[in-house]
């Protein structure tokens, strides 16, 4: 790869107390120093606080979701500085779960991206078009819009990470094929608003598992991924870090 790969897990809402071991397997399976991949895990908020007691420290800590606001009267949210405080490097924003199940849009998403930046994290800005949006010749034209509005108008690509998260692809089993994957991350980068574009990390969501990873992988522009559903089981997540080369 050309950049350094980062494979996160996105455990959604999923995992408890008893779910901890988790860390330990990562462990098992890598030792203390870790596959020399980036690494990171995105559970829900309760287990962030014991999360950062057990995971190696080549596993970096993320949240699913921040607020917009610094702080405040926003019942039930939590701010980009609570998380960093609990030990956390990334912040997922704009999820399309977020975006279908909360109406998220992109200036939401953009604010959120901007709140995590200034809170020291590194936000995980995800986009990705439906599948009627994909049958009917849109697909770029939709992303592209997304980018455009959902990144931070100085933001460079060390600031955050890109996630291309085709919604049709998200927990179905479907993926995207490489190359279709490949092409839709090329005009990514070609479009990115922000400074140094060769070396923002974009990552690929929607299925993927140790089986498809690799030749997800191969892909010039696919820097890592996003898992849903096999990252929840350690073996699996750890069969996507090896197919990292
Ligand atoms: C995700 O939650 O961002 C995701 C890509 O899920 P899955 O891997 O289960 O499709």
């Amino acid at each position: 790869m050309t950049r350094p790969a980062l494979i996160a897990g996105n455990w959604k809402m999923n995992g408890g107390l008893d779910d901890l071991s988790w860390a330990d397997d990562l462990v098992e399976a890598f030792g203390a120093d870790g596959p020399g991949v980036d690494a990171a895990l995105c559970p829900p908020a309760t287990l962030i606080a014991p999360f950062a007691e057990r995971l190696p420290s080549w596993i970096a800590l993320g949240a699913q979701d921040c607020s917009q606001h610094g702080e405040g009267a926003h019942t039930g949210d939590l701010a980009a500085g609570m998380l960093a405080a609990l030990g956390c490097r990334y912040v997922i924003v704009g999820h399309s779960e977020r975006r279908s199940n909360h109406g998220e849009g992109d200036d939401l998403v953009r604010a959120k991206a901007e709140a995590a930046i200034a809170a020291g994290l590194v936000p995980i800005v995800c986009i990705g078009e439906t599948l009627a949006e994909r049958e009917t010749g849109q697909a770029e034209d939709v992303v592209i819009a997304q980018l455009a509005r959902s990144v931070p108008a100085d933001a460079s690509a060390k600031s955050l990470v890109i996630a291309y998260e085709p919604v049709w692809a998200i927990g179905t089993g479907k993926t995207a094929t490489p190359e279709d994957a490949q092409a839709m991350h090329a005009q990514i980068r070609r479009a990115f608003p922000g400074e140094g574009r060769d070396e923002l990390r974009i990552l690929y969501g929607g299925s993927v598992k140790p089986e498809n990873a690799a030749d997800l992988f191969a892909m010039d522009d696919i820097d890592g991924a996003l898992v849903g559903g096999a990252s929840l089981e350690a073996e699996d997540f750890a069969g996507v870090l090896r197919a990292v080369r």
